[in-house]
């Protein structure tokens, strides 16, 4: 299998699409840590199910991906990370005057700051390896803005930086780091907003999600956990090889407008 004694870490996988990743990369063969920063049974069932679906090694490891020490401890934990999808995210929306500075500080952290020290962790153990894989999930909003969003539009520009500039230190090895921008994908993030927009915009669900939430985007379709889970696995493919220090849109055409 193309991902049989690899080993994959994806922070922020109890959910959405972090767990959407993690179910394609155990499903080509990879072992995978599972992360969010609860600690509860249903975690470690989760773990245990997809472990079992799989026939991979799936454990699950707390860890708060706001905090530096938390995100260095989950790969050192891991003993071993050849694939690493950094991927834990949140969003909170107003606007930029009214934007509570705690939350501005923890979009930051989660969303920006944990990719820096999974991977400041993770690259050398991907040198002692011999081969490597980063994965971001950035999103449209790390190409392009909304209002309201101020926190998580400069979290995510500020992650395709890092995945440049990763890209570039490690060039010359068999390493990669790359971004995927997905547009709307119905997760429980998306979800969350949903109630607020319909409240801002005084519409129904329906109305909502194909007249604002989905306005962006050209296809006025949602992009799927799967169809993420796949782009991740052909940047984790030898067709990949040379796919470096660049993003990959996930869009429905958004990026194009
Ligand atoms: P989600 O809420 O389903 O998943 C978010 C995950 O992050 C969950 O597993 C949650 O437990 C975890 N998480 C949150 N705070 C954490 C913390 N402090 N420490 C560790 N884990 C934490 O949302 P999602 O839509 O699946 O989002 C996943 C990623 O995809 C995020 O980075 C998000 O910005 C990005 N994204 C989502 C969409 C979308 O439309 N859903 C679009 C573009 C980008």
């Amino acid at each position: 299998m193309l991902l049989s004694a690899k080993t994959a870490v994806v922070t922020g996988s109890n959910s959405g699409i972090g767990l959407g990743v993690a179910r394609a990369l155990a499903d080509a063969g990879a072992n995978v840590v599972l992360n969010s920063f609860t600690n509860s049974e249903d975690d470690h069932a989760l773990a245990k199910s997809i472990s079992n679906e799989f026939g991979v090694n799936v454990r699950y490891i707390q860890g708060d991906m706001s905090k530096a020490d938390d995100c260095r401890a989950l790969i050192e934990q891991a003993g071993a990370c050849d694939i690493l999808v950094n991927n834990a995210g949140v969003q909170f929306v107003a606007p930029v005057d009214e934007f509570p500075p705690e939350k501005w500080d923890a979009i930051i952290a989660i969303n920006l700051s944990s990719a820096f020290h999974t991977t400041a962790v993770a690259l050398p153990m991907m040198r002692a390896a011999g081969w490597g894989r980063v994965v971001n999930i950035a999103s449209a909003h790390g190409l392009t803005a909304s209002p309201y969003k101020s926190a998580y539009v400069a979290a995510k520009h500020g992650i395709v930086g890092l995945t440049k500039t990763v890209a570039l230190e490690t060039a010359q090895e068999p390493i990669t780091c790359n971004a995927i921008c997905p547009g709307y994908v119905l997760t429980p993030l998306v979800e969350a907003q949903i109630p607020d927009q319909m409240k801002t915009h005084g519409m129904d669900r329906e109305t909502v999600i194909k007249q604002v939430m989905l306005e962006r985007q050209p296809s006025r379709e949602f992009a799927t956990t799967q169809q993420i889970g796949g782009t991740a696995l052909f940047l984790c493919s030898g067709a990949a090889d040379q796919v470096t220090g660049t993003t990959i849109s996930v869009d429905g055409g958004w990026t194009a407008l």
